[in-house]
């Protein structure tokens, strides 16, 4: 410890920060399911291991600043020129940047609570001032409210489809009506960090919906479908003027050669056909624990993610504590409810045995 006690102010914002939890992690050794982290429970594919043993070679060397090749990769796989994609060190960094790329000291940022717990962090990191508009009831956002929310001050907007941790998506008509209501400088965060899980016909086309509205960015990732939540790569897909503002503002070199490689390797048509049977694969298992949990008398939000929501109030954190004494690793936000995963289907069967004994205890 040094001899002096600090007396360098932090920023306010800085010190006021909510904390990021992350979920639960098994002691090393320790045999626990674990449903805390809206993880993939398949192991990376071979392919992609070879991809990352290869990269790991060139580690004494800087990656591709521009990481030209995924880039392209990725704008092949979106459908839209290389100029509009942006990568960075996993979706929450890119979320960081566009918000550093537009937010003015005290901007208001309007976002959906409760979703993504990184949406209050990044907004007072990035100097912006917070404006939350609550979730409905059924865990779909209000997206009228979040409209009527927006005032002269407002630069953001961020619409979390599906939401985490609610799990049902936005409909493609009330995200139109949405647009058509908040004006065309406020910029439209489109969060779609779980979309190739959604199987609802009714949800939007985000690339169509950036097609016609240039104020809106989608912001995707690796680490849910694609299984590569360790390596670190998510990406913004914009406006080439705003795309490039992204860019200006992003971590020099932040996209790991390994993570640039390996998440190249996963969009090669062959891997892109596995990865995406495995998410079909969790879906079907999605609907299944889904169907297990209203036949056990349940009443939760519809989910087009990989995770289920349970609105249990005041009762989370005591239910979180005997999900893992019953060697399950869950995700609670005290005071309101818990996130589950879907996992294998061995963690997810027992969790079902958990979630059938909360409801004899009721
Ligand atoms: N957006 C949402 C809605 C998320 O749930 C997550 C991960 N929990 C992210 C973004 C960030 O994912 P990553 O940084 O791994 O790309």
């Amino acid at each position: 410890t040094p001899a002096e006690p600090l007396t360098v102010p932090l920023r306010a914002a800085v010190a006021a920060l909510p904390a990021y939890v992350p979920g639960a992690r098994p002691a090393p050794g320790a045999k626990l399911w674990k449903l805390s982290s809206n993880e993939n429970p398949y192991p990376p594919l071979p392919s992609v291991l070879e991809a990352i043993t290869r990269a790991a070679e060139q580690t004494n060397r800087y990656p591709d600043m521009f990481a030209t090749e995924l880039v392209e990769a990725l704008a092949a796989h979106v459908g839209v020129p290389a100029e509009q994609v942006v990568v960075g060190n996993g979706s929450v960094a890119v979320l960081g940047h566009v918000l550093q790329a537009v937010v003015e000291h005290g901007d208001e940022v309007v976002f959906p609570w409760r979703s993504f717990e990184a949406y209050p962090i990044t907004v007072a990191v990035a100097g912006g001032a917070a404006v939350t508009v609550p979730v409905r009831d059924d865990g779909r956002l209000d997206l009228p409210a979040m409209a009527a929310a927006v005032t002269p001050r407002t630069r953001v907007v961020m619409v979390c489809t599906p939401n985490n941790p609610t799990g049902p998506v936005v409909q493609a008509g009330e995200l139109e009506e949405f647009l058509a209501a908040v004006p065309r400088d406020v910029l439209v965060i489109v969060d779609e960090a779980y979309l190739e899980f959604v199987r609802d016909p009714q949800a939007p086309d985000g690339v169509d919906v950036l097609r016609r509205h240039a104020n809106v960015v989608l912001l995707r990732t690796l680490s849910k479908a694609y299984g590569l939540a360790g390596l670190r790569v998510g990406y913004a897909v914009a406006e080439p003027r705003l795309a490039a503002g992204i860019r200006a503002v992003s971590t020099p070199f932040g996209v790991s050669h390994v993570a640039q490689r390996a998440a190249i390797a996963s969009l090669e048509p062959t891997a892109q056909t596995e990865l995406l049977e495995r998410v079909s694969a969790l879906v079907a298992e999605r609907d299944r624990v889904t169907a297990a949990l209203r036949e056990q008398g349940w009443d939760l939000p519809g989910t087009h993610a990989n995770f289920v929501w349970f609105p249990l109030g005041d009762a989370t954190l005591e239910r979180a504590a005997e999900a893992s004494a019953a060697g399950v690793l869950v995700r609670p936000f005290a005071g309101d409810g818990l996130r589950v995963s879907i996992g294998e289907v061995e963690a997810n069967d027992a969790f079902l045995d958990v979630a059938a004994r909360w409801r004899s205890a009721l």
